[in-house]
């Protein structure tokens, strides 16, 4: 048996010249949990070219969606950025990943910190119930450089809070902050910063982030890891696994290569 599923491409959205998401058939066999990632690509040559990448729908959603980065010279991105509705793109069949609630003591406030694509496996967590029962509220932080780069903005402000499922949970627990480094917004500063000094649970009204009370789930740059890691260690924060629940959980977004 091939280790990908083959799916047909059902939409393709370009938001900006550097990220695009797309949706695609699901086999029924695929099961994932909310926040996992899986090997997705294409066939070139020949041979399956994949990278890894976290699942954006919801896990009880018919179809998959996923966000891409566009690398220009991305031996996988440069191809996969220019598929189309009808083309194949392979699923791996082994999810895996991190950013689990079952790995999270319950708490107070659930912080998901993301940066660029590193909002895509926040995406599916947010859009399953059991994410929110152990928490007061969830916070989601979105960072990116510019404000067309803050994708998923008018479904996450806009569309949750009025799904049929999930609107009454979205809207009595669900708290959105989208940031900006390098424009002019609403909310400005890097993710890191703004939980470092404070000013991001001050702006939303909530109690300092605390390690006793509170949880973190991680997912961004490689740069942006090893300054939070640093900060979570120096505070003495315990980090999930498979088999303890900590008090925060992180995910690198993509690798340097
Ligand atoms: C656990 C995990 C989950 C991931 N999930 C996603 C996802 O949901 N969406 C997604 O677009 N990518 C994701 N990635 C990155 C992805 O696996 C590939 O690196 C990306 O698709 C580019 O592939 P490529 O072959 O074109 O270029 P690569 O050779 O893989 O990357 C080239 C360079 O591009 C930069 N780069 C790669 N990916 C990103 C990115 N996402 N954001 C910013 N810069 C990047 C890096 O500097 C890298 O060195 C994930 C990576 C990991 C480790």
């Amino acid at each position: 048996m091939s280790a990908f599923f083959e799916e047909r491409v059902l939409s393709v959205h370009h938001w900006t010249d550097t990220l695009f998401s797309f949706t695609c058939t699901r086999d029924p066999a695929f099961r994932f949990k909310s926040g996992q990632f899986t090997m997705i690509g294409l066939m070139v040559d020949g041979k399956p070219l994949v990278r890894a990448y976290s699942m954006v729908s919801g896990h009880w959603d018919e179809t998959l969606e996923f966000l891409s980065i566009k690398v220009q010279d991305g031996p996988l991105t440069s191809r996969l950025q220019h598929i189309r509705v009808g083309d194949t793109v392979l699923i791996g069949r082994k999810p895996v990943g991190t950013l689990l609630v079952e790995s999270l003591q319950p708490g107070r406030n659930l912080y998901m910190l993301g940066t660029g694509t590193g909002l895509a496996p926040f995406m599916s967590l947010i859009r399953d119930p059991e994410t929110y029962e152990p928490f007061e509220k969830i916070v989601l932080v979105h960072g990116c450089r510019t404000v067309d780069e803050l994708v998923y903005e008018d479904l996450i402000k806009d569309e949750l809070p009025h799904h049929e499922l999930l609107g009454e949970l979205v809207q009595e627990k669900l708290v959105y902050y989208p940031t900006v480094t390098r424009e002019a917004y609403a909310h400005q500063g890097r993710v890191t910063d703004l939980i470092f000094n404070g000013k991001l649970p001050a702006d939303l009204g909530l109690p300092a982030v605390d390690r006793e009370q509170d949880r973190i789930m991680l997912c961004g740059s490689p740069g942006l890891l090893a300054d939070y890691g640093a900060w979570l260690k120096a505070n003495a924060w315990v980090e999930g696994t498979n088999t303890h629940r900590g008090e925060y959980v992180i995910e690198k977004a993509f690798v340097e290569r």
